[in-house]
């Protein structure tokens, strides 16, 4: 039987960078992963594969072209499902390729098989063909990540009316999808599948969708899905679903209102992937939805050797929060230093438009009762925007009155995930308004949008005390 000093129970973002801590700190590291390949959700189902799919449906309708060439422009008429899925077999396995590479570099033991625990210190690992091996570790990080939740009334079929594991192999394209869940996995899909002109019906039981965003940024976005013919159907509770043939669903909701569709995407939620870990052998229970409590700077978990990083633990449930949590882990681990995470981490959804956003929210900041001003820019005041052809796209910054500190930035359009970043820096260093106002941005720019709305944020805020 053999011993390590980590054994790590998932390979997807939190599991690869755990291991890979843990190695170059010169620990013996065990990577177990149930999938034929390493990499998790993020490489197979989720984060790469959604955005490697709205990369080449921006590409092949020529989206980002259509500011200047009006709103029938296209790359490409017809577009196929074979189409959208040729660039995701080739990202995919370059992904993976490097992660394999990158293990083997770092002398990352791996092995493939479902892990359970069989005792406290002990896990054994099934292979593919029924084997079994037993390993033992010092410490233990259960990254196991999630599956999409799956409830009974939904009548999966793998064809019509799927998961978002599934939608990916879609093996044409539909003229029309209905979207449950208008949470980011849901807005990512509904916006994608509507850039490609298929008609989309997005249901939300709440009568909001993305809360825990600004919502003048919400405001500004649901008005461009509007705007674009996806039909919004909020505080709308699904009471039925059925397929009466292929291509042909129907969703009844409560009230009487029935949608019908060639597909349907369920993307109500997901579920913690604990089922098969077996975890009374070693004294570790899970909430409603399967997932793990965790100390949030240490993630160490009620059983002191046992950790738990990534989707498994809950919010924010991100692929880039995930490897921090992995690494963190990893050094409280094996005893080694580890900085807590910084207070604000940047969020991304990459629906059509990018929404990105870091730090608070004007609707926190006004219930913490913070003194502050907004500042808001748009695109297309920018000459990047010109060049583009943007007329949509906006950012806001939040400032205190009082230290003139900047507290949040949040913005929707084109390159928001990647301009966030530039807020993300300030924020975290503790910057104010004074330094957008006085620092010289490239031109013509996207990230000027920053001076501009800072500009705009000074016209109201008191003077500078020098
Ligand atoms: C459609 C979609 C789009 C997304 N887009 C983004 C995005 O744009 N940006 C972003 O940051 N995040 C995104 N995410 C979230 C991101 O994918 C997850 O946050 C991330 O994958 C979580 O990493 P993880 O390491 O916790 O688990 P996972 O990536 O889920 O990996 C867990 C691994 O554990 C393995 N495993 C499970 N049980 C066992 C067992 N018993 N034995 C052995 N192995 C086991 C699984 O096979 C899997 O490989 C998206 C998710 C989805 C579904």
């Amino acid at each position: 039987m053999e011993h390590f000093e980590l054994i790590v129970i998932g390979s997807g973002p939190a599991g690869r960078r755990a291991a890979i801590q843990a190695a170059k700190f010169g620990r013996n590291v065990l990577v177990v992963e149930k999938g034929r390949r390493v990499g998790g959700v993020s490489v197979h189902t989720g984060t790469i594969p959604s955005k490697t799919l709205r990369e080449t449906v921006l590409n092949l309708t020529g989206w980002r072209e259509r500011g200047f060439y009006g709103r029938s422009y296209r790359v490409k008429d017809d577009i196929s499902a074979g189409d959208l899925r040729a660039r995701l077999h080739m990202t995919l396995n370059h992904e993976v390729e490097v992660l394999e590479h990158q293990f083997a570099r770092n002398k990352v033991h791996t092995t493939s098989g479902m892990a359970r625990f069989v005792e406290p210190t002990a896990i054994e690992v099934e292979g593919d063909a029924g084997e079994i091996t037993r390993y033992t570790a010092d410490k233990f990080l259960i990254a196991v990540g999630t599956k999409p939740f799956r409830p009974d009334y939904v009548p999966f079929d793998g064809q019509y009316i799927l998961d978002s594991d599934e939608i990916l192999e879609l093996s044409e394209l539909p003229r029309s999808i209905a979207v449950i869940g208008a949470g980011v996995i849901g807005v990512e899909y509904a916006s994608i599948f509507s850039a490609l002109d298929v008609h989309v019906t997005l249901i939300e039981p709440r009568n909001s969708m993305l809360d825990f965003l600004d919502q003048e940024l919400v405001a500004d976005f649901t008005h461009q899905l509007r705007d674009r013919g996806i039909a919004l159907r909020f505080g709308a509770k699904v009471e039925k679903i059925e397929k009466h043939g292929p291509s042909d669903c129907e969703i009844k909701l409560e009230g009487g209102r029935c949608i019908r569709s060639n597909v349907i995407l369920f993307a109500a939620g997901r579920m913690g992937a604990t089922p098969m870990l077996n975890l009374d052998a070693c004294g570790l229970e899970v909430d409603h939805r399967g997932r793990l409590k965790v100390d949030p700077m240490t993630f160490q978990t009620d059983v002191p050797h046992i950790f738990a990083a990534g989707d498994v633990i809950g919010f924010p449930s991100l692929a880039s929060t995930s490897m921090e949590q992995g690494r963190i882990a990893a050094c409280h681990a094996l005893g080694e230093k580890a900085y807590d995470p910084p207070e604000y981490f940047p969020y991304g959804i990459y629906a059509v438009p990018e929404i990105s956003t870091v730090g608070m929210t004007e609707e926190e900041i006004k219930e913490r009762g913070i003194p502050y001003e907004c500042g808001v820019a748009r695109f297309r005041e920018t000459s990047r925007g010109h060049i583009m052809g943007l007329d949509t796209g906006m950012l806001k910054m939040i400032f205190s009155l009082k230290t003139r500190r900047l507290l949040g930035c949040h913005i929707v359009g084109e390159g928001a995930t990647e301009l966030v970043h530039i807020g993300q820096a300030v924020l975290n260093l503790k910057g104010t308004l004074e330094y957008f106002v006085e620092n010289t941005f490239n031109y013509p720019t996207l990230a000027e949008a920053y001076k501009i709305a800072a500009l705009d944020a000074w016209n109201r805020m008191p003077p500078l005390e020098r």
